[in-house]
């Protein structure tokens, strides 16, 4: 399979082919089709298999319809929840880069640092949002962050959220995105407290296994 098989948005396509990738990785092939359908999904996959690249490549062609087709969007459409500071800028990255001919705006915020720039550019409007989870829940609270118009939510690396302690803040992050959101859990390992995560808040989820 090619890229160009997928049938994504000239200026994604183009954006990827300048990344110099000639194929989909196995995930991509199977992920990419599933969320531009709208479905949710469970991704078990590790690091490496191009799973970044999986929900994000979707992600930015169903948000560049929506952003390309309104006026000014004004509320956050798309939702990473990933554990470390890390793995937030590389997220973010990947957005940038195949979001280049875009104009989706995407913000990455994560704790340990000074809040008022990412409050900042939360004022001036973003269409994905990249967090950590601490930092997503206190700047929601203090009323930053609308995620009452949320489209997808994607938890990224689920058993190291476990594994870190954030379950039960990521499940307070669910509950305040709506009902109908599409959601996407990528995980490495599907430890039982994973499965009834997806179990619970997934609705008729996708498997796929890379
Ligand atoms: P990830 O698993 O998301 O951490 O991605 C691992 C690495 O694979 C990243 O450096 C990506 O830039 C790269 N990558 C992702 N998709 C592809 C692809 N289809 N072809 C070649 N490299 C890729």
């Amino acid at each position: 399979m090619k890229f160009e098989d997928l049938d994504l948005l000239r200026n994604i396509q183009q954006a990827i082919t300048e990344e110099g990738y000639e194929a989909p990785t196995p995930i991509q092939e199977q992920a990419i089709p599933e969320i531009l359908a709208g479905n949710d999904l469970v991704g078990c996959a590790q690091t490496g298999t191009g799973k970044t690249a999986a929900f994000a490549i979707p992600i930015l062609n169903l948000q560049h319809r929506i952003v390309g087709s309104a006026k000014k969007v004004k509320y956050i459409r798309a939702l990473i929840i990933t554990p470390t500071r890390e793995l937030a800028l590389q997220i973010g990255q990947s957005f940038d880069t195949y979001g280049k001919y875009t104009n989706i705006r995407q913000l990455t915020i994560f704790g340990g640092v000074n809040q008022v720039s990412q409050v900042d550019q939360l004022k001036k409007g973003v269409d994905i949002l990249v967090a950590t989870p601490g930092r997503l829940l206190d700047l929601h609270k203090q009323g930053f962050i609308n995620l009452d118009h949320l489209h997808t939510l994607v938890l990224d690396e689920a058993d190291q959220m476990l594994d870190m302690g954030f379950i039960n803040d990521v499940k307070k992050i669910i509950k305040l995105t709506p009902d109908n959101r599409q959601t996407l859990l990528f995980s490495a390992t599907m430890p039982v407290p994973i499965r009834e995560l997806a179990d619970t808040f997934l609705t008729k989820p996708k498997y796929i296994t890379v």
